[in-house]
């Protein structure tokens, strides 16, 4: 090899090293790891669906609901998870959909009995007829999952599923209609929060985001909103794990600390 190619060959490799750090940063770099599976609080499990966690919440008499439906259209984390439990497939009540990206929703077609709910803005990309707005997301291919809508939401709604009370947040930012769900004592917020490996909250990704801004001024709001209260126990992000010190995170993230 000539010395003119080797140097070639060398900057090639050095610019795709850059490259995929870059990208290795951007999409997963920065955040708390992922638990395979984490007994977040009773009756509030999260399991993780390779790159993407599920929220498992008890609703009573064998009952579940689920927070999405992972990136696994053969949903084989999920459906092991209820098998470990006894339960069988027509024993998914409910299942929220935190947003409409693709990973959080490509397992729902395993449930056609449970209700299916997502808020009102994302119902569309979630059901394949929008597209994804965020600089990533919008590179991928957004088709149809098979979902199917049961009611779309509306924020500071009160789902009641079985045992279990669901309370609706409008979180808009990572995308239009991202939802916060609070329940068992979980407050879900999907991918519109992430946690720093030190356990700090920290805003959307920007790569991932329709509005990564907005989604900061989305979680301060929400902050404020939820500001004293005692039934949130723990805060579950999708991609980065929970925290269990109630509103703390969220409380710090709002005041910039
Ligand atoms: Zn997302």
């Amino acid at each position: 090899m000539g010395r003119t190619r080797k140097k070639i060959v060398f900057w090639t490799a050095v610019v795709v090293v850059i490259l995929f750090g870059t990208v290795g940063y951007l999409t997963m770099g920065g955040q708390q790891a992922l638990p395979a599976r984490q007994e977040i609080l009773p009756g509030v499990v999260q399991v993780k669906d390779g790159f993407v966690g599920i929220g498992i919440i008890e609703a009573g008499h064998g009952r579940v609901v689920l927070i999405d439906a992972g990136n696994d259209a053969a949903g084989k984390v999920i459906l092991g998870e209820m098998a470990k439990r006894g339960l069988k497939v027509g024993d998914v009540s409910a299942i929220f959909l935190t947003h409409g990206h693709p990973d959080h929703r490509r397992g729902v077609a395993l449930f056609p009995r449970s209700a299916v709910y997502i808020l009102a803005a994302d119902a569309d990309l979630a059901v394949g007829k929008a597209s994804p707005k965020g600089p990533l997301p919008r590179l991928l291919p957004n088709g149809d999952d098979h979902v199917r809508i049961t009611r779309p939401l509306h924020d500071g709604e009160t789902v009641k599923v079985g045992a279990v009370a669901v309370r609706v947040f409008e979180l808009p930012g990572h995308t239009a209609g991202s939802a916060a769900y609070l329940a068992g004592g979980a407050l879900f917020l999907g991918d519109a929060a992430m946690i720093s490996p030190a356990g700090k909250l920290l805003g959307p990704k920007w790569i991932f985001s329709d509005d990564a801004e907005q989604g900061r001024r989305s979680l301060a709001i929400l902050a404020h909103r939820l500001l004293g209260d005692p039934s949130v126990k723990a805060i579950v992000t999708s991609h980065a794990g929970a925290l269990v010190s109630g509103l703390v995170p969220l409380e710090d993230f709002a005041a910039g600390r």
